[in-house]
């Protein structure tokens, strides 16, 4: 079956182009963003390579990335605490997409770290932590389960700006 020829002009799509009413245009969109007290601070520490966490004073956590209010026991944190950015991989992934959706010739290795932090138990699903590349992990490692739970510290860029992407990746300590 097909379409039902239909009076008129069938316009192709270049056509469109030289058509009255169609302007474009690209926007000149610029804005800022505050990142906010807890976060701005947590950003100025990656710029030296330090990695900082607030305590909750109620339940005696250190969230990382810092929060301003505890979100167990709705109280404000307090003090800043500085943690070594050391920790174990909970989780890891092998990624053969990019950023920006490309598609990659090597891929990427994206773990959930969580950091050592005061004040979390052991056996919680709750914790400290971050999500960040992997390093010196293999895909091997990934697939066969042996990341989970490897101990990892941050590598940091030499050139540092504020941003999480201040710490390279996270790798094996003893690398
Ligand atoms: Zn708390």
């Amino acid at each position: 079956m097909s379409a039902p020829k239909l009076p008129g002009k069938y316009v192709r799509e270049e056509e469109l182009k030289f058509m009255p009413g169609i302007v474009e245009y690209v926007p000149k969109a610029r804005y800022s963003f505050s990142a906010g007290q807890a976060l701005s601070k947590f950003l100025e520490g990656l710029r030296e390579g330090r990695i900082f966490g607030k305590k909750c004073p109620s339940c005696g956590r250190v969230l990382v990335p810092p929060r301003v209010y505890c979100e167990f026991c709705f109280t404000p944190t307090g003090e800043w605490v500085e943690v070594p950015g050391t920790g174990r991989v909970e989780t890891a992934v092998v990624s053969y997409i990019g950023t920006m959706r490309e598609r990659l010739e090597k891929p990427i290795i994206i773990g959930v770290v969580r950091l050592d932090a005061p004040g979390y138990r052991e056996d919680s699903f709750d914790h400290a932590g971050l999500i960040h590349r992997l390093c010196n992990v293999t895909e091997d490692d990934v697939k066969s389960g042996r990341v989970i739970g490897m101990r990892v510290k941050p590598r940091w860029r030499k050139d540092r700006e504020g941003s999480i992407l201040d710490i390279e990746c996270f790798e094996p300590e003893g690398v």
